[in-house]
């Protein structure tokens, strides 16, 4: 085999990744890392081609720099990782200290001492310490089980390419520490960089996958976020409600809805201007934030209406939760121009095999019993009597 022709065939693959990749790009200009594998592709490009000029360029490009450009590749591509999971880049210093540590004893064995082996080793140890320290950040930045997959697929691809570069150096040193003709290299050789090379592309397809899937995770979370409050918004609600009344139903269990409603916000917009009831919703979403449990679902329903979803309760539990959301609400101080605020919540407890609407229905009827019944209060639509029951004590009413 000769050298120039199996860069030649790198290069070619190299290309047409990096047109695929501008496609991709294209379609999604703000993919995470995007511009990090760019310039990984590049790198690698230009690595490869300097390789494969070997018998006409000076040692300079065809070894020390071609070998750099592989190197300043996989820093990229631990870059493009940092960036996908959004983790800091604490431990590059490590592998670029490696890099800059390794030019002095590379550039020693190609002019004073020119060993193939020696070189081969420095190759290994440089990138296997890049590629494994990028494993490390892709084992554990699994923020989300979607992600699990892909990130688990490159960490092993990098960890395939660490071992496979080890057994090259193994094999070699098997031969003396000249025995490596890089211009004509026998078929083990071309076989070793033929995987190196495939592995480098795989790990470059599963970054975009990694990347891919943690911009449709960002995307679907963008979809779901009520983007004053942070709060799920409606949609997304109704349908995590629709998934907890199915599971409820196979389980037995019961569980209730509060749906909250500020009173008169309108006139705290009106006085006071809509930046500060921006800042009234903000922080009544803390209020819910700090009052519920873990486990319990909040959301913004509407405009200055919110609903939390408590998970395993009765009517009683439900009821003494909302009361007590109820009252920190009107006992909430520091509220733009002081004002007083109160809300008004209508509790439901689910019943077997009804659909959320209806659960919903049943929240919005109980809702507006406290409106009409004065507002500030806490309104509970009992199962048994089918009815709405309002009988909150006037007492338990801040004045
Ligand atoms: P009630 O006690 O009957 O609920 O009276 P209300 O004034 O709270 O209800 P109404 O439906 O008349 O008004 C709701 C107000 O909520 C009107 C609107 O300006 C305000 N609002 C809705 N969304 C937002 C928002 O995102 N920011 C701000 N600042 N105000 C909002
Ligand atoms: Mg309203
Ligand atoms: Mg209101």
């Amino acid at each position: 085999m000769y050298t120039p022709f199996l860069m030649c065939g790198y290069a070619a693959a190299l290309i047409l990744m990096l047109f695929g990749f501008r496609g991709v790009r294209r379609s999604t200009p703000d993919l995470p890392g995007s511009r990090q594998l760019n310039w990984f592709i590049l790198c690698a490009l230009f690595g490869v081609l300097l390789i494969g000029l070997r018998p006409w360029v000076p040692a300079l490009l065809s070894i020390v720099v071609s070998n750099f450009l592989l190197f300043a590749g996989g820093l990229f591509l631990y870059l493009a990782t940092a960036k996908i999971l959004e983790r800091n880049s604490r431990l590059f210093p490590w592998p670029a200290g490696i890099c800059v540590l390794a030019l002095p004893p590379f550039v020693w064995f190609t002019y004073i001492h020119d060993e193939v082996l020696a070189r081969l080793l420095i190759h290994a140890v440089v990138l296997g310490s890049i590629f494994i320290t990028t494993s490390v950040m892709l084992f554990r930045g699994q923020r989300d089980p979607e992600i699990r997959q892909p990130a688990r697929a490159c960490a092993w691809l990098l960890i395939l390419a660490t071992a496979l570069q080890g057994a090259w150096c193994l094999f070699e040193s098997r031969l003396g520490p000249h025995a490596t003709n890089f211009i004509h290299p026998d078929l083990i050789n071309v076989g070793f960089s033929y995987l190196s090379m495939l592995l480098g592309l795989a790990t470059v397809i599963g970054l975009l996958w990694l990347a891919l899937t943690v911009h449709r995770l960002d995307l679907r979370k963008i979809a779901q976020t009520d983007s004053l409050t942070g709060l799920l918004n409606r949609r997304a609600f109704e349908e995590i409600l629709r998934r907890e009344l199915l599971r409820n139903d196979r389980s037995g269990g019961s569980m209730g809805i509060m749906l909250i409603d500020l009173d008169y916000f309108k006139k705290v917009n009106d006085s006071m201007g809509h930046f500060a009831g921006d800042d009234v919703l903000q922080r009544i979403s803390q209020v819910l934030r700090d009052g519920t449990r873990p486990s319990d679902v909040l959301a913004r329903y509407g405009g200055e209406e919110f609903v939390v979803l408590l998970r395993s309760v009765g009517i009683e539990e439900a009821r003494s939760a909302a009361e007590r959301i109820r009252m920190q609400i009107a006992t909430l101080s520091g509220l733009p121009g002081s004002v007083n605020l109160t809300a008004s919540i209508g509790v439901a407890v689910s019943q077997r095999k009804e659909t959320a609407t209806e659960f919903l229905f049943r929240s919005d009827e109980a809702l507006y019993r406290s409106k009409r019944e004065g507002r500030n209060l806490v309104s509970v639509y009992r199962e048994s009597e089918d009815e709405l029951d309002a009988e909150e004590s006037v007492s338990s009413r801040l004045s």
